[in-house]
């Protein structure tokens, strides 16, 4: 059995900066969450108005305030007095990303990054080229606020391939700064407030805080391991009239899953019974090992209902250029565009130049990267197996799942914090990607989209500080 040790003061006096060395919760869950499951877990009740399961308890900001180095004129900085944190009501449960939090971790802690899912090698030089072309060319203002002509086209063109559906790039195709920024449009611009959403847990953190925004009611199915199945009665159950949308993704992050024809054949005719909208993350659609992708939109009747969400940064390993796209029908691409209008309004010119250079890559471009990923994840699954994890199928993206338990930590947070201090590797908690935090208490993620030696240190590392136990 391992300890996590002491990794916060845990006093009185502790305040909640942004230095703060341990991982915080992620999100403080309101109480109505945790009712059904309060029996088992003995719920603490910590504050005025926020109940955690009680592995996250101690982790609990002692006060909700933050000191600030303030400038003054002459160029010198000065301690403020503690100003309470304010946020409005509607992201108030929510925290720092736990991306974020363990890229912070990794760097103080010089642990391996296995965590945040941002490759340590660069794009494609050819894409790379037309960037720095398109700024040497002058476009430099702004785009066109639904996405330069070139780019639109060139989505509506990589969409008719894969799905054999012909689009209109001038009215079916929205360019927005990253898939988030695509997903947040897509709920901001078609859903209501009280509108019941149902989401896939585990789930990409995005999803809940933007539905939370929007005034939404969220519902959720487990996908539970080892297959990550949809557990296809209960989905049957919750949905009903009252569901406005289904927000799916596939490949599916964080467990790798793909969903099968027959798991999108039920999707499917359940949003075409109960006149449900389907959101479909598919960032991941090039990165499918086991199995092809399959977009829902595809599927007979459900294009006219389907916003289907994409971006560069995966496919091309250029994660911080934020380039994403929705695709969907104009009736619904309007509400997605009057959204993004007021979000962003247009998405980086000379970006979307490239990324329209990108989407022309040959077949050969995507080949070679599959290659690269089956290699890379091939050493990480072989390395954790051999550490003595069990790691669950990952059909497709660039993660996988696997159960912590063998080494005895109570749960995936002390789990994680124990594999930064003592063993020097960064992985993420999955709990945070449920709206009961315990269903993921067993499961950590872990990311192969580092280079091969990267992967085989982080491996050795595990073996030799985990193994010994
Ligand atoms: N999509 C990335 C991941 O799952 C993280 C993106 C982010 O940090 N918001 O790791």
């Amino acid at each position: 059995m391992l300890h996590p040790g002491s990794l916060c003061c845990n006093s009185s006096h502790c305040t909640w900066t942004s230095s703060h060395e341990m991982l915080r919760p992620y999100i403080l869950k309101p109480f109505h969450i945790f009712q059904n499951v309060s029996k088992n877990t003995g719920i603490n009740n910590i504050g005025r108005s926020l109940r955690v399961p009680p592995f996250m308890a101690s982790q609990l900001p002692a006060a909700t305030t933050e000191h600030q180095l303030v400038s003054t004129q002459d160029g010198s900085s000065q301690n403020t007095a503690p100003q309470p944190l304010q946020v409005a009501k509607r992201l108030e449960k929510f925290k720092t990303t736990i991306f974020t939090q363990m890229s912070s971790l990794a760097i103080k802690h010089g642990a391996i990054n296995l965590g945040q899912g941002f490759p340590n090698f660069d794009g494609p030089e050819f894409v790379k080229e037309a960037a720095i072309q398109a700024i040497r060319d002058g476009k430099n203002q702004y785009a066109r606020g639904y996405g330069i002509p070139d780019l639109n086209s060139a989505v509506a063109d990589r969409f008719k391939k894969e799905t054999g559906l012909t689009v209109d790039p001038e009215k079916e195709v929205t360019v927005t700064s990253g898939c988030t920024e695509a997903i947040a449009a897509t709920i901001l611009g078609l859903i209501n407030p009280g509108d019941e959403v149902i989401l896939f847990a585990p789930f990409y953190d995005s999803y809940e805080a933007t539905l939370s925004m929007a005034g939404a009611k969220i519902k959720s199915v487990t996908l539970k391991p080892p297959n990550f199945s949809i557990p296809i009665d209960e989905l049957k159950s919750i949905v009903s009239k009252n569901t406005r949308a289904i927000l799916m993704n596939t490949p599916h992050n964080p467990t790798g899953k793909m969903f099968t024809r027959d798991e999108l054949n039920v999707i499917a005719s359940l949003c075409i019974e109960h006149d449900v909208l389907v959101f479909s993350d598919e960032v991941y659609d090039k990165l499918a090992f086991e199995m092809d992708h399959i977009s829902i939109a595809s599927l007979s009747g459900m294009y006219d209902r389907t916003v289907t969400l994409n971006s560069l940064g995966k496919t091309f390993s250029l994660t911080g250029w934020k380039i994403g796209w929705a695709v969907a029908p104009a009736h619904l691409t309007w509400g997605v565009r009057q959204a993004h209008s007021f979000l962003t309004f247009a998405t980086s010119t000379p970006m979307q130049y490239a990324a329209a250079t990108a989407l022309r890559a040959p077949d050969s471009y995507y080949e070679e990267l599959r290659r690269d990923y089956i290699a890379k994840k091939t050493i990480l699954v072989e390395g954790l197996e051999s550490v003595g994890f069990t790691v669950y199928p990952s059909s497709g993206t660039y993660f996988v799942v696997v159960d912590h338990t063998p080494f005895g930590l109570e749960n995936d947070v002390a789990f994680c914090e124990y594999l930064i201090k003592e063993v020097g590797v960064v992985a993420i908690p999955t709990s945070v990607f449920y709206l009961n935090p315990e269903e993921g208490k067993n499961l950590v993620r872990f990311t192969f989209c580092k280079d091969e030696g990267t992967l085989r240190s982080a491996v050795e590392r595990m073996k030799e500080k985990l193994l010994k136990k």
